[in-house]
C-alpha cells in the first residue's frame, strides 16, 4: 500500500503493479495533484525508467531550452544565461503543473493496475507489535498490507511519520525550522505569444529564470519564473527560520519579488489565477530520517530527499519511489518482508546518486544560513565593481581598474576570497 500520490507515490505504485503486485494509493486530494505545489520543473529521464516511452503523452508544458541564474541587488541583476540548443533535439527538462501531471501519471498507475483511492486521509499508521501493519483512514476504515509505502511529502503538522512511535522512537523526528523552506507560488495567466516575446523563445519552447540575492531580500532561498505554454509559476521561498526571524511572511518576499524593476516588465499584465505555498524538505544528508522500518519505507520528501541547489526534488522522489517498488517486489519474490529485508531499499539509495548527491550538498544551506552576506554585501559588492567597469564616463580604464580595486580592497577583498573558498568547500 502507498501513502500520497504525489511523484514517489505513483512511481512505487507503477513499479510493484507492473511487477503484478496487488497495490492502493491512497490520496487524500480529490484527485491526485489537486493541491500538490512544485515550481515546477520535472526531468524525463526518470519518468522514462517508470513508463517507458509513454512519458511523451505526459502533460508536459514546455520543454526547457534556456536556463537563467540572476544574482541580484535592488538595483542590478548579474546574470549567466545558458541556451542550449541541444534541448530541442535532446529535451531533460520540462516546466509542469502538478494539478494536470500527477493526474496523469496517476492514470499510469490505474492502467499498470494499480488501485488509486483519491478524496481519502490517511489519518495514523497502524502498529501491531512493534511493526507497521497498515493505515486508519479518515473515512473510517482500516487498511492492512504487508508493507506501507509513506509517500505523504512534508507539511506543516506532524505528519503520520513524526506522530508514529515503534520502540519508544518516532519514525521521524520534529523538523527543525532551520531544516524545511517556506515556498509560495502564483501561476499567472499569460498569452504565449507575450511569452515567448518576453523570454525569448521560440514557440512552444520554454525558459527558467532563478533568482538569488535581493529576490528573497536576502534570506537562503530563491526565486523563479517558469515559462508554460499560457502561463508563468512564478515563486521562491526561503528557510522558515529566517520567515520566523524576520517576522516577514512569504506574500511580503512574493510582493518585493514582483516589484523588482528586472522582474515586473515580463510579468506586466498576468494575471494571477492560483496562490499555492509547500514546504521544501532541506536539512540535507543529515537530515534523512530512517527511511525502512518493519512494516514500512519512505519515499521523496518524507525522506527529506531533495537538492535545493539544483532545484531537484520531484526526480529524488520518483527514483527513490522506484527504488522502494522494486525493493518490495524482491521482498514478494523471496516472500519476505521482514526488516532486515526492506532494508535493501536503504543500501539500494547508498548506492544510488541520490545519497551521492545528498551528501555533496549537505552542507550548501547551512552555509548560506551562516553567511548571509554571500547573498547580500557580496552581490552588492560585485555589482559596484561591474557598474564601475561598465560605466563609459570619461574615465581612463587604468583609472577604473585602480578604482575597483581600492573598492574590493577598502570593502574585503579578503573576506570576498574567504566567503569563494568557503563556498567551494562547502560543495566539494
Ligand atoms: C514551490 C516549490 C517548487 C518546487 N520546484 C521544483 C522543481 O522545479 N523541480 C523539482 O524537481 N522539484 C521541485 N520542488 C520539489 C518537489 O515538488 C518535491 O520534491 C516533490 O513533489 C516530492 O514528491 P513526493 O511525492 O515525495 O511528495 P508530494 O509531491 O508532496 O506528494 C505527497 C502526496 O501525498 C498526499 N498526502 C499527504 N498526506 C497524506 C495523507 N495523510 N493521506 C493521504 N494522502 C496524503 C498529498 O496530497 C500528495 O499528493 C518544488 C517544491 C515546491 C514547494
Amino acid at each position: 500500500m502507498v501513502v500520497g500520490a504525489g511523484p514517489a507515490g505513483t512511481a512505487a505504485a507503477i513499479t510493484m503493479a507492473k511487477a503484478g503486485l496487488e497495490v492502493a494509493i491512497l490520496e487524500r486530494g480529490a484527485k491526485p495533484g489537486s493541491k500538490n505545489v512544485m515550481g515546477g520543473i520535472l526531468y524525463n529521464h526518470y519518468l522514462e525508467q517508470i513508463v517507458g516511452e509513454d512519458w511523451k503523452q505526459a502533460p508536459l508544458e514546455r520543454p526547457i531550452i534556456e536556463e537563467r541564474r540572476w544574482i541580484m541587488t535592488p538595483e542590478a541583476a548579474i546574470s549567466i544565461d545558458y541556451k542550449n540548443l541541444r534541448n530541442r533535439a535532446h529535451p531533460h527538462s520540462y516546466s509542469v503543473l502538478r494539478a494536470r501531471f500527477d493526474a496523469w501519471f496517476a492514470e499510469q498507475a490505474e492502467k499498470a493496475g494499480a488501485t488509486v483511492v483519491p478524496e481519502t486521509v490517511v489519518e495514523r499508521l497502524i502498529t501491531r507489535n512493534g511493526r507497521v501493519v497498515g493505515v486508519g483512514t479518515g473515512r473510517g476504515d482500516d487498511v492492512y498490507a504487508e508493507v506501507t509505502i509513506v509517500c505523504e511529502g512534508i507539511g506543516l503538522g506532524a505528519g503520520l511519520l513524526e506522530s508514529t512511535v515503534i520502540d519508544g522512537r518516532p519514525l521521524r523526528r520534529k523538523l527543525r525550522p532551520n531544516e524545511v523552506a517556506m515556498a509560495v507560488k502564483e501561476i499567472m495567466q499569460l498569452d504565449p505569444g507575450l511569452i515567448e516575446e518576453r523570454f525569448n523563445c521560440e514557440a512552444g519552447e520554454g525558459c527558467t529564470v532563478e533568482c538569488f540575492g535581493d529576490s528573497t531580500m536576502g534570506m537562503s532561498g530563491f526565486m523563479f519564473i517558469y515559462t508554460n505554454r499560457d502561463t508563468l509559476s512564478v515563486g521562491g521561498g526561503a528557510l522558515l527560520s529566517e520567515f520566523n526571524k524576520t517576522l516577514r511572511t512569504p506574500n511580503d518576499l512574493m510582493e518585493h519579488f514582483k516589484q523588482h524593476p528586472a522582474v515586473k516588465p515580463l510579468l506586466r499584465g498576468a494575471e494571477t489565477v492560483e496562490y499555492l505555498a509547500h514546504l521544501i524538505p532541506e536539512g540535507g544528508y543529515r537530515g534523512i530520517p530512517k527511511v525502512y522500518g518493519p512494516g514500512y519505507l519512505v519515499c521523496g520528501d518524507a525522506a527529506m530527499l531533495s537538492n535545493p541547489v539544483h532545484r531537484e526534488g520531484s526526480n529524488l522522489a520518483m527514483e527513490s519511489g522506484r527504488l522502494a517498488g522494486e525493493t518490495i517486489v524482491h521482498c514478494k519474490e523471496a516472500g519476505d518482508f521482514s526488516e532486515r529485508r526492506l532494508a535493501e531499499y536503504r543500501g539500494r539509495l547508498d548506492h544510488s546518486w541520490i545519497m551521492a548527491d545528498m551528501k555533496k550538498y549537505d552542507k550548501a544551506v547551512p552555509l548560506l544560513e551562516h553567511n548571509p552576506q554571500l547573498l547580500t554585501k557580496d552581490v552588492q559588492m560585485l555589482d559596484r565593481a561591474l557598474d564601475e567597469f561598465f560605466r563609459v564616463d570619461g574615465t581612463s580604464k587604468w583609472d577604473k581598474q585602480r578604482r575597483i580595486f581600492k573598492m574590493l580592497r577598502k570593502e574585503g577583498l579578503f573576506r570576498l576570497g574567504w566567503d569563494g573558498l568557503k563556498s567551494l568547500w562547502a560543495m566539494k
